[in-house]
């Protein structure tokens, strides 16, 4: 029980040093595992994080494999998130960016934001695959 939760806690400190990156399974197990057994433990300890919100899940465009990324951040609180529909990455928005939009909603629309909120969209990436789909037709 202790040793699980010895590894669970590497697990999220590998994630919340990079809450900008996603990252795929193997490369989680690579990094937590030195002799690379106990996958299965990995699998299950990634799983659980993302049951409890604290990592989510990304499905890759033109791949089957999924990555994770931290969306649990102290400081999330404080600043606004953009949210891919397409593949579920979370883009972390930073402190000025999140307050400008802020205030430019609250004085056009005398709407206040959640702190944290999410705005929905798709990607750099998503949009990139969208385009490239219409692309062929030209
Ligand atoms: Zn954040
Ligand atoms: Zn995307």
């Amino acid at each position: 029980m202790t040793y699980h939760t010895e590894k669970k806690d590497r697990v999220l400190a590998f994630f919340r040093e990079k809450p900008d990156e996603a990252f795929p399974i193997e490369q989680v197990c690579r990094a937590i595992l030195a002799d690379g057994s106990g996958k299965s433990s990995v699998y299950r300890i990634v799983s659980g994080l993302v049951d409890e919100g604290i990592l989510c899940k990304i499905s890759e465009p033109n791949s089957r494999h999924c990555s994770y990324q931290y969306v649990g951040g102290e400081h999330c609180a404080e600043h606004l998130h953009l949210k891919c529909v397409g593949c579920g990455r979370l883009i972390h928005l930073d402190g000025r960016t999140s307050q400008t939009l802020e205030k430019q909603l609250l004085s056009s629309e005398n709407f206040e934001l959640d702190e944290g909120a999410r705005l929905f969209g798709k990607c750099a990436v998503c949009r990139h695959k969208c385009k490239s789909l219409f692309a062929k037709s030209e």
